[in-house]
């Protein structure tokens, strides 16, 4: 998956009138893979929100890493992101955002070790989309991990994630060729 948002990020590239390209990761395994192939290409900035304790064990420094004690909740996990993605806009400005949506930091995860409610990761989403939108940063959204014990849990939590960008982009056609991309 992670190599694939960087093979995607070089033909947005090279496809379209766009240089910076941010990779935002909520999954809660650190992006490792986009962190080593971006490590020297200063169009890709590659933050990942991560459980500190969590797999990787050996982390790959990326452009920024934000690393959660387990047991993480809602607030502290999403000031935190919002901390991140705020200083990053700042110091990269990027053009184009992808978005990983990761549903594993859930509570209810067998291999999250953080402890975001469903609500919680539906703010995450909402507040993802509205600030790039509010800057006009296109967003493509990519479903990542989720491990709960309850596929519908997982099914949930990724179906609020498209609820969200659908109340944001109103345009199903759009948000179905980000889901694809
Ligand atoms: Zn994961």
């Amino acid at each position: 998956v992670f190599n694939d948002v960087c093979v995607a990020a070089k033909f947005i590239q090279q496809q379209f009138d766009v240089n910076r390209i941010m990779v935002v990761d909520c999954d809660v395994h650190q992006g490792n893979g986009t962190a080593a192939i971006s490590r020297d290409d200063p169009t890709v900035f590659a933050l990942s929100i991560q459980c500190e304790t969590n797999f990787p064990f050996q982390k790959t420094a990326g452009d920024l890493d934000v690393n959660l004690p387990a047991g993480t909740s809602d607030s502290h996990s999403l000031s935190a992101m919002r901390q991140a993605v705020e200083q990053s806009i700042k110091t990269f400005q990027p053009e184009f955002v992808f978005y990983l949506a990761g549903a594993d930091p859930f509570a209810g995860d067998r291999l999250g070790q953080l402890e975001l409610t469903k609500l919680g990761l539906c703010q995450r989403d909402e507040w993802i989309f509205s600030t790039f939108q509010q800057r006009n940063i296109p967003v493509a959204v990519s479903m990542a991990g989720g491990y709960a014990n309850d596929i519908e849990d997982i099914v949930d939590i990724h179906f609020a994630t498209i609820d969200q960008a659908l109340k944001r982009h109103g345009s199903t056609n759009q948000v179905a060729n980000g889901v694809s991309g």
